[in-house]
């Protein structure tokens, strides 16, 4: 009955391979090839791969094999996630591979339910999925036991840092036995990243599936060259009309305040096919039924920053539009990551403005890809921006001319100049 035919090489058991099989799983990603067979060895591993590579399959299935069988009440498994949200989707891929496997997963991640989640570990469990926050205050109350651990994984080590728990990962990694094995995945392989690699691990084996920041090969990208935040609305609106490719589609906007004024003109339009947003400022609660109803299909539009889409694994997305460019280069992969995952392909646009071209460039020099430009329908209206949204781009590209040439004087200053006020580089050397 099983159609897993690509997975029978890896090793794995009857049980494993039958749950690949009920999720419809016929080929091993290159992640998942590479990774699985020496983390079955137990050695050391430092992935780096995107989301949607099929990295979370690649460390869960090895170590559904290695514990094998539910054992004590303490966790012998502890993973690592940034967020809620990447952590609870985890902790289901383990459910879902284990389903045939006699296994105790427990999902940690505060907020709602934290007490329920104390009281399954209490219970005993094999596997502990968590945020670090949580993790480390679940260690200190007692209720998260780790001597046990031999198995530890970090997920999204970049992110992991960018949020800020680089000191409770170091407090996680001095109580934990010594005598264990390590992986750790991450979308890129940053100096950070290489200096926490280095202080846990030994030997590891680098599997790099995707050469750093390259994107996948399944996601057709495209550029609108745009003048101003009115008519990108008009753009955006533009193409959400057409209704049957545009299906499935994550907006992303830099700030909370464009993701809420880009909400408030789709829902006079598109109020009846379904919009949410996502942001830091929504509950955790909201925030995942909103994915949940997304993912079900109640929803056509999910407008997000880049924060609250962490770790969003919703299958079927037809387009990512980037309605900001994102200013942190690695968020760009992951926003586009959304579309196209595992073995789909996929379509991101993005609205690129005057000023985002700087970046647009190092973005694509980054990624070794050259992003190919529509131009802007007939039919779009182009609004020109109003004197403050002027004023700001001329800064803002002032800005980027002078980083990349620190003598740059700049056309903003010069006016200032002539105007009679005093630039505030004037004197400068
Ligand atoms: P991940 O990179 O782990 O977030 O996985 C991305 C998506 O790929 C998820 O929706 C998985 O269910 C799916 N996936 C993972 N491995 C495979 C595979 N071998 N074949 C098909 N889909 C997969």
């Amino acid at each position: 009955m099983s159609t897993t035919t690509g997975f029978d090489s890896l090793k794995l058991n009857r049980q494993l391979l039958n749950a690949i099989g009920d999720l419809g799983y016929e080929t091993p990603t290159e992640i998942q090839q590479k990774v699985i067979p020496p983390a079955l060895s137990g050695q050391n591993i430092i992935g780096i791969a995107q989301t949607g590579t099929g990295k979370t399959a690649a460390f869960i299935l090895p170590l559904l094999r290695t514990l094998n069988y539910a054992q004590g009440d303490e966790p012998r498994a502890l993973i690592l996630a940034p967020t809620r949200e990447l952590a609870i989707q985890i902790g289901n891929v383990a459910i879902q591979m284990g389903k045939y496997v006699d296994l105790r997963v427990v999902t940690v991640y505060g907020g709602k339910g934290f007490s329920d989640q104390k009281k399954k570990l209490e219970a005993g469990c094999d596997i502990v999925v968590a945020t670090p926050a949580q993790a480390m205050e679940l260690y200190l109350s007692g209720h998260l036991v780790l001597k046990k651990i031999k198995h530890f994984v970090m997920d999204e080590a970049e992110r992991l840092m960018d949020f800020g728990f680089t000191g409770q990962i170091y407090s996680l990694l001095e109580v934990l036995p010594r005598k264990r094995q390590n992986m750790l995945f991450s979308a890129t392989f940053s100096e950070r990243v290489k200096k926490i690699s280095d202080d846990f691990m030994e030997f590891p084996v680098f599997i790099d599936v995707v050469p750093q920041v390259k994107t996948a090969a399944k996601i057709e990208q495209f550029i609108y060259t745009v003048n101003g935040f009115q008519t990108k609305l008009n753009l955006l609106n533009f193409l959400l009309t057409d209704k049957e490719n545009f299906n499935k589609v994550i907006v992303f906007c830099k700030s909370k305040k464009n993701a809420n004024s880009v909400a408030e003109m789709l829902l006079m339009k598109f109020e009846a096919d379904g919009i949410n947003v996502l942001h830091g400022d929504k509950t955790q609660q909201t925030r995942v039924n909103a994915i949940n109803r997304f993912r079900d299909e109640q929803i056509r539009i999910l407008i997000a920053t880049d924060v609250a889409a962490r770790g969003i694994d919703v299958p079927g997305v037809s387009h990512v539009i980037n309605f900001d460019v994102p200013l942190v280069y690695e968020d760009y992969i992951h926003r586009i990551g959304r579309t196209g995952r595992a073995f789909a392909s996929g379509f991101s646009v993005t609205f690129v403005e005057p000023q985002d071209e700087w970046h647009i460039k190092k973005i694509q020099k980054l990624a070794g890809i050259s992003i190919k430009r529509l131009n802007l329908p007939d039919s779009v209206e182009q609004i020109q921006p109003g004197k403050e949204e002027t004023k700001l781009r001329e800064m803002e590209i002032d800005r980027q001319k002078r980083k990349d040439n620190p003598e740059f004087k700049g056309a903003f200053h010069d006016r200032k100049n002539k105007s009679g006020r005093k630039g505030r580089h004037a004197g400068r050397k």
